[in-house]
């Protein structure tokens, strides 16, 4: 099978994570697309980092549920240690040797990559959907892509998805200030924030903001 991984915090999952994985299923023919969650480095595991990370886990599930190739992958959240992408690239081709795996991210980590832990070796292990996202254009992607693939043998797509400028930086940002966060979410996910009073500072929690 085709397998599109769309790693990230989801904190919280967004509609430019979602619309990104419809995308890829779409234009690549994908089978499936696995959301994966990152999991908790090993100096955060602390009662507070535990319930964000069943909570960024739960709104994947809410955001996914209806979707049946939309599924969710625990790999990286269940372990202990610091998920590097390219030990969870490893592990999940020997896991399942079958699979073609087509790794989904937007334009801020395709020009990050190279300051991630032993990137090099991420390029074997899949081929890269990239999409276009806010302050880079079409032209800084192509560039970028080219260099990836002349200089490390990266096998890089351009994803053409809806150019949306919504990050979970915003959503958290605007859920913290009592703003609703709904259409930036599905509605499920926008539910789930407002129940479980989450980005919300504990002063304010105590004083029963925002609890409608
Ligand atoms: P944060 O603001 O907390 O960093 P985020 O919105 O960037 O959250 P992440 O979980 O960090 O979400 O991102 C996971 C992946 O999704 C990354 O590869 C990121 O580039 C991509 N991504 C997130 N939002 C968008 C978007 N609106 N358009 C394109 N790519 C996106
Ligand atoms: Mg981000």
């Amino acid at each position: 099978m085709k397998i599109g991984i769309m790693g990230g915090t989801f904190d919280p999952i967004h509609i430019g994570h979602l619309l990104l994985g419809e995308f890829a299923y779409e234009d690549f023919g994908l089978d499936e697309i696995w959301f994966l969650p990152n999991g908790n480095p090993p100096h955060k595991q602390t009662k507070e980092m535990e319930d964000a990370l069943m909570h960024r886990v739960e709104m994947i599930r809410l955001a996914i549920k209806d979707v049946p190739y939309f599924k969710l992958c625990l790999h990286e959240a269940k372990e202990t240690s610091h998920s590097y992408t390219y030990k969870t690239m490893r592990e999940l081709n020997a896991i399942y040797p079958e699979n073609e795996f087509y790794f989904i991210l937007g334009a801020d980590s395709l020009f990050a990559i190279e300051h991630w832990k032993y990137f090099r070796e991420i390029f074997p292990t899949c081929i890269i959907l990239a999409a276009m996202r806010d302050d880079k254009d079409a032209e800084d992607m192509r560039m970028q892509i080219h260099y990836l693939t002349q200089e490390y043998d990266a096998r890089i797509e351009l994803l053409r998805a809806p150019l949306l400028e919504i990050s979970s930086t915003t959503i958290r940002k605007r859920a913290a200030r009592g703003l609703r966060v709904y259409y930036m979410v599905p509605d499920a996910v926008a539910d789930y924030i407002k129940k479980q009073h989450l980005y919300i500072t504990k002063e304010k929690k105590s004083n029963g903001f925002r609890d409608n």
